[in-house]
């Protein structure tokens, strides 16, 4: 249930609706937007009988929320949310590419691979200091020795730093350092890494997990918003899938579904999606032109000699074709996909 507040409500009016959502057992949460207040009720395992709630003062209208996740639907925000990193526009009017290699590698490469990034086109940087890998005989990243090189790169080449956090230790030093903490695919469903970030107030990239379904990835979403953090982009990355031809099934499917259902922007990342970096470029592009609001790419001055997922890295030719790619697609926003 979603009570929405008359355009003149006063803060004693939305105080005593909370009052009333409180009393009758529930949990209010006001939801922010430009062009109306409103407040959810949350906690309700049925439908909320909403008479009380509609003959209160400055009420305009109580309806009902047909998704279990709330905050994240367009239902209770029907504007599309912007996220702002660092002065770049995630959900904005232009596609936003995000790139880097798979991993942090030493500081010489890493630089050179930013500053390589940023002259394709990269308006953000994205490399991974911490590694969630299958085997633990794998390279598992630098880890907070990383994270100087991360800093080195934002304050040397100048592009904020996109990063993924693996434990709930790892949040605090990583916030100093990173602009967007990163929520892996193999971690969607860590609860206490979930909870803990939901408490940060810094933009989060949410990979969608291996194999969730939309619901689960938006009721993850939801965790994040409910508790205040509502600068959370999406990313379609990919599920799995019994194809052998590719590392996962890149879901573009879901990409205009999320862009109806939810306010929250979504990017997509076709290096983990496709597996191979010979179809990257293309898959990109599709992503973008059936709505994806950014890419995510996995990107190397020397790909073949990537610490990692080297087989899916692309060289700096093919990110600045994507980059090309991206900004003729431009005109493809008139398909009006937020509805
Ligand atoms: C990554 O972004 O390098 C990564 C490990 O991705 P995912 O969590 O999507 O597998
Ligand atoms: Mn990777």
């Amino acid at each position: 249930m979603l009570v929405i507040m008359q355009q003149d409500s006063t803060v004693e009016q939305c105080a005593k609706v909370e009052d009333v959502i409180r009393d009758m057992g529930y949990e209010p949460l006001p939801v922010p937007g430009e062009s109306r207040t409103a407040i959810c009720v949350t906690g309700n395992k049925g439908p909320v009988d909403p008479s009380h709630l509609q003959r209160l003062a400055g009420v305009r209208e109580c309806v009902s929320v047909t998704r279990p996740y709330k905050l994240v639907s367009r239902e209770v925000k029907p504007e599309s949310t912007v996220v702002d990193v660092a002065g770049v526009e995630i959900g904005g009017s232009d596609p936003v590419l995000i790139a880097g290699p798979c991993s942090v590698e030493t500081p010489e490469r890493t630089l050179a691979i930013a500053d390589a990034v940023k002259r394709a086109g990269g308006q953000l940087f994205r490399a991974g200091a911490f590694k969630p890998r299958t085997s633990p005989y794998s390279f598992q990243g630098f880890g907070y020795e990383a994270l100087d090189t991360l800093a080195e790169v934002r304050e040397q080449v100048g592009l904020p730093i996109v990063s993924e956090v693996v434990d709930t230790d790892a949040v605090g030093p990583m916030s100093e350092v990173v602009d967007v903490l990163q929520i892996g695919s193999r971690n969607m469903h860590n609860f206490a890494l979930i909870k803990k970030l939901s408490m940060v107030r810094m933009p989060i990239l949410l990979k969608r997990g291996l194999s969730a379904s939309l619901e689960e990835w938006m009721l993850v979403a939801e965790y994040l918003l409910s508790a205040g953090n509502h600068q959370v982009i999406l990313c379609e990355r990919g599920i799995r899938g019994l194809a052998g031809h590719a590392r996962n099934i890149f879901d573009l499917n879901v990409v205009p579904l999320v862009r109806s259902i939810s306010h929250l922007p979504i990017i997509a990342d076709p290096s983990h999606g496709v597996g191979d970096r010979s179809r990257v470029r293309a898959m990109a592009r599709a992503a973008v032109a059936c709505g994806a609001q950014g890419l995510l790419v996995e990107a190397h001055t020397t790909p073949d000699s990537a610490f990692t997922d080297a087989a899916q890295t692309i060289d700096m030719d093919s990110l600045s074709g994507i980059h090309r790619d991206i900004r003729g697609l431009k005109g493809l926003e008139t398909l009006s996909l937020d509805q």
